[in-house]
């Protein structure tokens, strides 16, 4: 989980979304594209990841933005947990980001 993810700013945004969001179940896992139906168990994901989004000098308030927000399949027995996965592959993309740009420094070392 990010800093972002807990911040009291989403928890606030969760609380005043996540009604909205589940007036609209039945609807698409905005992860894997997969049914999350009444009574599944999902959570407050955001359709930009907030890495991707800061990136490319979102606002916090635009992150958050309904617009922004959809369901995604939480942890639960039988079932993927679409949020957690997303997060995992960009926290693995960006720890391997970090490697490389090491082993690149590390090739460019005079060898004196
Ligand atoms: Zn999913």
């Amino acid at each position: 989980m990010t800093a972002h993810h807990r911040s009291p700013e989403w928890q606030r945004t969760v609380r005043a979304n996540r009604s909205k969001i589940a007036a609209t179940l039945p609807a698409r896992c905005i992860d894997c594209g997969g049914a999350i139906r009444p009574g599944d168990r999902w959570q407050v994901g955001h359709r930009i990841p907030v890495v991707v989004a800061k990136a490319q000098g979102w606002t916090t308030a635009q992150i958050n933005d309904l617009s922004n927000l959809g369901p995604t399949h939480a942890k639960a027995p039988g079932q993927r947990a679409c949020n957690q996965i997303a997060g995992g592959k960009l926290g693995a993309k960006k720890t391997q980001a970090k490697a490389a740009a090491k082993r690149e420094t590390t090739k460019r070392m005079p060898s004196w």
